[in-house]
Parts: structure tokens; C-alpha cells; sequence
């Protein structure tokens, strides 16, 4: 049995592993490469194996880096099919159709520039239609902790990741002519403790072979009351210089949990006067699959969502869905919480925000996710004096904030404690994390589990 680390090895994008299991090929996610050019050109190499061998993807959950090259895969020949939870599912047709759009329309572009050139089309990394062919891939849903006999001798079950609506983490059993199955774990993205809408991450079982994400392999995330009180903090001391607070965020869970903490302040009547503003219709339509399936949510946030007002539905709440409803929100000098993508101010309508208030002392922007290496989130929480939006140099003023409370992503106490259920797991091995989380991450098992880990490296192949 052999497993090859064909993404997220060295770094936090591109999730895919490939398990091989005698004749039988399983993809563990197949995810976009996101963050500096360098990495982007990876979503163009071709894969390091052939798509129309792959008898399954398993896909732990709907984040871009995830799910986000399943429609090239398929446009290659992948004729298998895709497994996940039902949220999973709804959630990757509204991130891969959002996904293509962007692509599509950057194709059109450059498109009509290379033509000026003299040159032929652009194609698309992919179009609308491989992700309508994508969704004809995925099978039924697969209920969480529902054991499923995928193979002969190989059972699977997808157990609450705790990260977003309907994430995972792949628990496998693989009898392979042995007394006792081998048991392997896939990670996928653990979430943080102590979130307002969805539950803590389950604990997995003993295993023999554990897959870990090492996202914030290197730090402690302050506590949720603690993280609250800044953002209220944030916006009071913003609103009182007569700016307002931008905060970029991911359309799936971030944006849904901010307007849950808010909500909280609003039910307290912390809340300062304001208007807060959910600028994605992305993160809308998400908005939308949390209320279809609030059975993945915490009890008591569901039984919540049924009443008025709610997270999603409540006075200073308001939804910009078409491009002049998000511009008119720059007219706005003060008092309005702008919660726009993409999360790390890669693309998306954050850029226009940034580039009419981050130039002003009196604004905040607030970051609360992760912000990979390469993009314009990491280098203004990195400290530029300047950046570039739409080829126009812009000064950094408005005072930035990072409150990592509110990630997605569990931390190293939270790793920790998770990978302690495993109990003496024979093999660890560490991805999705950037080098200095992967090393600190790697130390730590070391010391206090006493376990040793290995820092998959890309296209390593290891035996298990
Ligand atoms: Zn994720």
C-alpha cells in the first residue's frame, strides 16, 4: 500500500493525496494551488498520475483548496466517483461554478489581449461545463460516521472535521489479506474549538497511519471570548476615528461565523451603531446551504436560525449582491463593517474596498483567516507600506488587525489533543502547513507524545 503526496506538501494549497491499494486508486481531495505565482503555476502542470486510472476522490470539504482542480480532473478523464457529506456537496457546485466564472472571465481578457498580439485563445484552467461534469461525478451522500464498504476489505467512514459545514476527516479500514485491518486517517482541515456555529472536531479512532494538516502547527489561536472582545474593540475604535472596518473573509464559514459573532454582540447589545455589509453573493448562497443543513451546525445554533432575528437575518444586517449594491457601499465614509472575498484579497470584490479605504489612517482592516505566502492579505499583515491594487500603487494607512480566534483552522494545543485519540499511530505524516508550522509541529508530536512524524514532501511516495 503506498501513498503519494501530490499536493499541500511543503506548503497549505493544492490538498490531493493519492492512496494506492493494489489496483485500486483513491484521491484524497484534489485542490487548487493558491497563493504566489509560482504556486499558481502548479494548477496548470499536469497531474502525477493519469485522472482516467482514479477509481475515487474522497473529498473532505468544499474550501477551494480542496476541491477546486476536481473539474480539471474530470475534463482529463476522471470517470470515478467523488464522496462526501451532502453539505460537502452543495457547497463545491456553488465554490467550483463561482470558481470557473472567474476563470472563464480571466480567459476572456486575456483573450482579447493576446489577440491584439496576433495570438489565438486563452483557454480557461476550466469552464462551467467541467464543473457540470464534475457534478454528474459525485455518487449519493455518505451521512457522517456511517461505516461504508467502498472495496472489498476497505471500509470508509467521514467523521466531523469541525472545520466548515459538512468537512471531514477520512477514517479508513484496509483489511488487504491481513488478521488485523490497517487503519488510516486523513485529516483533511480540523477546526478550531469553541466556534459559534459548528461543532468541535470528533475524535478519531485508534489508527495505525495518520495524515495531518499543520496549518497553525506553530501557534496557540487566542480564545473565542477573548477574539470577540478585539473585533468589538476593532470597531469602536474605528468608528470613533469615523472609518470603517474591512474585513476580508472566506465566502464558506468565515463570513457565516463573523455574522454569528456579531450577531452575539447585537443580542447583547454590544453591537456599536453600524451597518455591517456581506458583500458576496457567493458567501450568500453559502449563507443559504448553513440554513438547508443546520443539522451539521451546533443544537443550539440551529434551533436559533428558525427564529427572527437570527445570525443571518437580523437589523444591521445588509446583503450586496449586485456589483452597484457593493459599489454604493463606498459612499459610505463611517459606521459600515464590510465583510467581502476573497479571504486572502486575492481577487474579488475586497480589492475595490481595499483600494478605496486602505489608504485612509481612519479605517481598519480586520484578517481572520489564514493568509498564505505570496498574497496581498499576507504582505499587509506583513507590515507594506504600499501595495498595488489594479496596477495603482496604494497606500497602507488604515490600521490592520489579525484575530486568529476566529480561524478555521485548529491550533498546535488542538492538533495535539486530536492526534492523542489516534493513540500510537505507527506513521504521522505532516502537511498542508507552511515550513516553520511543519517543523514546530513535527518537534512537539515529538516531545510531548513521544511519536515520531515525517514532513511529506511534494510527489514523495511513501510505503505504509
Ligand atoms: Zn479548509
Amino acid at each position: 500500500m503506498k501513498l503519494t503526496f501530490h499536493g499541500a506538501a511543503k506548503t497549505v494549497t493544492g490538498s490531493c493525496t493519492l492512496l494506492q491499494i493494489d489496483k485500486l486508486k483513491i484521491l484524497i481531495d484534489c485542490g487548487l494551488w493558491q497563493g504566489s505565482e509560482e504556486i499558481e503555476s502548479r494548477n496548470w502542470l499536469p497531474f502525477g498520475f493519469p485522472p482516467a486510472k482514479i477509481d475515487y476522490v474522497i473529498l473532505t470539504h468544499a474550501h477551494l483548496d480542496h476541491c477546486g482542480l476536481i473539474p480539471r480532473l474530470v475534463r482529463e478523464g476522471f470517470a470515478g466517483e467523488i464522496l462526501c457529506t451532502e453539505p460537502t456537496r452543495d457547497l463545491a457546485r456553488l465554490v467550483l461554478t463561482d470558481s470557473a466564472q472567474l476563470y472563464e472571465e480571466e480567459a476572456a481578457v486575456l483573450s482579447k489581449k493576446e489577440r491584439r498580439r496576433g495570438g489565438g485563445p486563452i483557454r480557461p484552467l476550466y469552464e462551467i461545463e467541467d464543473v457540470l461534469h464534475s457534478l454528474d461525478r459525485f455518487s449519493d451522500p455518505i451521512p457522517l460516521n456511517k461505516t461504508i464498504d467502498l472495496a472489498k476489505g476497505i471500509k470508509l467512514q467521514l467523521r466531523d472535521a469541525g472545520h466548515v459545514l459538512g468537512a471531514t476527516f477520512v477514517q479508513l479500514r484496509i483489511a488487504e489479506g491481513r488478521k488485523r485491518p490497517k487503519r488510516l486517517i486523513f485529516s483533511g482541515d480540523l477546526g478550531n474549538t469553541d466556534k459559534v456555529l459548528t461543532p468541535d472536531p470528533a475524535e478519531p479512532e485508534p489508527s495505525d497511519v495518520v495524515i495531518l494538516e499543520s496549518t497553525y502547527g506553530d501557534r496557540a489561536n487566542r480564545s473565542m471570548r477573548d477574539s470577540i472582545a478585539e473585533l468589538r474593540q476593532a470597531l469602536l475604535l474605528t468608528f470613533a476615528r469615523g472609518g470603517n472596518v474591512l474585513i476580508p473573509s472566506f465566502a464558506l464559514e468565515r463570513s457565516q461565523e463573523l455574522l454569528a459573532v456579531l450577531f452575539q454582540l447585537y443580542k447583547r447589545k454590544e453591537l456599536p451603531g453600524c451597518q455591517i455589509f456581506l458583500d458576496s453573493p457567493l458567501a450568500l448562497s453559502v449563507t443559504k446551504v448553513f440554513r438547508r443543513y443546520s443539522e451539521y451546525l451546533k443544537p443550539e445554533e440551529a434551533q436559533a436560525l428558525a427564529h427572527s432575528p437570527n445570525a443571518f437575518d437580523f437589523p444591521a444586517l445588509r446583503f450586496a449582491r449586485s456589483s452597484e449594491e457593493s459599489r454604493a457601499i463606498n459612499a459610505l465614509a463611517s459606521h459600515a463593517v464590510i465583510i467581502a472575498g476573497s479571504g486572502m484579497c486575492t481577487g474579488g470584490r475586497i480589492l475595490h474596498h481595499l483600494k478605496h479605504q486602505l489608504w485612509r489612517p481612519e479605517c481598519s482592516i480586520v484578517f481572520v483567516g489564514y493568509q498564505a505566502e505570496g498574497t496581498l492579505g499576507r504582505k499587509l499583515i506583513e507590515g507594506a507600506r504600499t501595495v498595488r491594487i489594479f496596477g495603482e500603487e496604494i497606500a497602507v494607512r488604515a490600521q490592520i488587525w489579525t484575530i486568529n480566534g476566529f480561524s478555521a483552522h485548529a491550533d498546535q494545543p488542538g492538533l495535539l489533543r486530536w492526534l492523542s485519540h489516534a493513540q500510537k499511530p505507527e506513521q504521522i505524516f505532516l502537511v498542508h502547513g507552511e515550513i516553520s508550522s511543519l517543523v514546530t509541529l513535527k518537534h512537539a508530536i515529538e516531545a510531548k507524545l513521544r511519536r515520531t512524524a515525517h514532513i511529506a514532501d511534494w510527489k514523495e511516495t511513501v510505503e505504509i
